[in-house]
């Protein structure tokens, strides 16, 4: 099946040829129809699937055969919300290149970064908006923005803006939408939560679904080597000359321990650089380039920044600390793997985090096979610790961090409290009271 006979135009194939697209992906081709069609869609997907052309193509159709109602400046037609800043870039990018031949402008908004040019750009007159909720709120509270005459509203990984406390975030910019509208909403997982959030949201949807990813692809290989923490560097290190990996993706679970772990290699002779919520958007924009042209061979992450990366056939995900979350480590593992190609994740797992390991495999329902590295075996007599930073339970009067503190810099964002995301410092923390004034 080729673009050509999903009804889009000419100006829009155009494009998704430039972009080297030849034929559709499953997603695409079943959610194109139902979008242009004019109806709400509920779509099971993940990065990787293509969703985003999946949904963008149909809207910038929709947008450029259909009238402007209003006369004067151009009013938000269709808004995109999404969980991070750097996947609102990339959705935001995507809209660029797809609506290069239309006579359609787009905006990307986020929070992290100066507000006036944003507020600027939008006095210009913005068709399409894409945004993470809490800087679109703060440019809603300041009159910068009016969503009165949104005509498509996406909400993209709608899952993880849940896991990332959106919610009130998400119910307050609903009630800045007309009540007639389209309603795409896209997320990994189906929670009752998600469900509860379709139900209010979505009129009479057709529902898509793509082979879902985060049942821990068969294309990955996953294996775990058991080894003491302390020699958890070490061991990296040695794996990564001794296989000549060229491009990994490790996982921390703290930002300080990105840095940290960024910094040791660094030392060992190994490029790397850490991408996390303390960091600003441009190094964090400039890690994921280099990491991307080859010019850094180790990406160090935690799992809300490294969330909606788009890193095509990344063949090597390390797990340097488990996550507190099973769910996570899909989400991880689902970076290597795509398209055509496989990949490998391994976990190096100290005796800490047993427990954590058992929460895995009973998600995954199999064990993940583990493989000795001679000269890296565990020293039995070193008992097990409680892990730092990572597995209090949140105490409802202090607020608990996810891990990531304020997501991607958007200020009303309260992470959920479950006891699941590793705080990260006690700085990251937020009043319980600010949290539950925004509630
Ligand atoms: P997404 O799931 O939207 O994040 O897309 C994942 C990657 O697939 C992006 O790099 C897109 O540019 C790419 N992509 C999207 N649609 C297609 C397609 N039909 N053919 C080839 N690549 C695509």
């Amino acid at each position: 099946m080729s673009f050509d006979s999903l009804g889009l135009s000419a100006d829009i194939l155009r494009a998704v040829a430039e972009q080297g697209y030849r034929e559709p992906t499953p997603v695409q081709r079943q959610a194109i129809p139902v979008v242009l069609a004019g109806r709400d869609l509920l779509a099971s997907a993940q990065t990787g699937t293509g969703k985003t052309a999946g949904f963008t193509l149909p809207l910038l159709q929709r947008l450029s055969t259909s009238p402007v109602a209003a006369k004067g400046r151009r009013p938000v037609r269709a808004l995109i919300l999404t969980p991070t800043r750097e996947l609102a870039a990339q959705v935001g990018e995507n809209v660029r290149d797809y609506s290069k031949y239309l006579n359609l402008r787009s905006l990307v908004v986020f929070g992290g970064v100066s507000i006036n040019p944003q507020m600027m750009k939008l006095r210009g007159g913005v068709d399409i908006l894409v945004a993470t909720p809490g800087r679109l709120l703060d440019l809603v509270h300041q009159n910068a923005v009016d969503l009165s005459q949104v005509e498509i509203l996406v909400l993209d990984e709608a899952d993880r803006m849940l896991d990332m406390g959106f919610i009130h975030d998400i119910r307050r910019v609903l009630a800045k939408l007309p009540p007639k509208r389209q309603n795409l909403l896209f997320s990994a997982t189906f929670s009752d939560e998600i469900k509860t959030l379709a139900e209010k949201l979505l009129h009479n949807p057709e529902s898509v679904e793509v082979a879902r990813r985060n049942t821990a692809s068969e294309q990955v290989s996953q294996h775990v080597h058991l080894v003491d923490k302390k020699r958890k560097r070490e061991l990296l290190s040695y794996l990564i000359g001794r296989d000549n990996w060229q491009q990994v993706l490790v996982f921390t679970r703290t930002k300080h321990g990105a840095n940290h772990l960024a910094e040791q290699l660094g030392k060992d002779g190994i490029t790397a650089a850490a991408i996390h919520g303390n960091k600003s958007q441009g190094a964090r924009t400039r890690a994921l380039a280099d990491f991307k042209s080859g010019g850094i061979r180790v990406l160090v992450a935690t799992d809300i920044a490294a969330r909606g990366l788009d890193i095509e056939e990344l063949p090597h995900v390390v797990n340097y600390e488990l996550p507190n979350v099973p769910e996570d480590y899909v989400h991880r593992i689902g970076r290597t793997g795509r398209a055509a190609a496989t990949g490998a994740a391994l976990s190096l797992v100290c005796v800490d985090e047993h427990k954590l390991l058992r929460d895995i495999e009973r998600l995954l329902k199999r064990e993940i096979p583990r493989m000795a590295i001679a000269g890296y075996e565990p020293d039995p007599s070193i008992r097990a610790e409680p892990i730092q930073n990572g597995r209090q339970q949140p105490s409802r009067g202090r607020g608990a961090g996810n891990g990531q503190g304020r997501p991607q810099g958007d200020r009303r964002a309260a992470p959920r409290q479950h006891s699941g995301y590793a705080g990260d410092n006690a700085r990251s923390r937020r009043p319980a009271a600010k949290k539950q004034g925004i509630a």
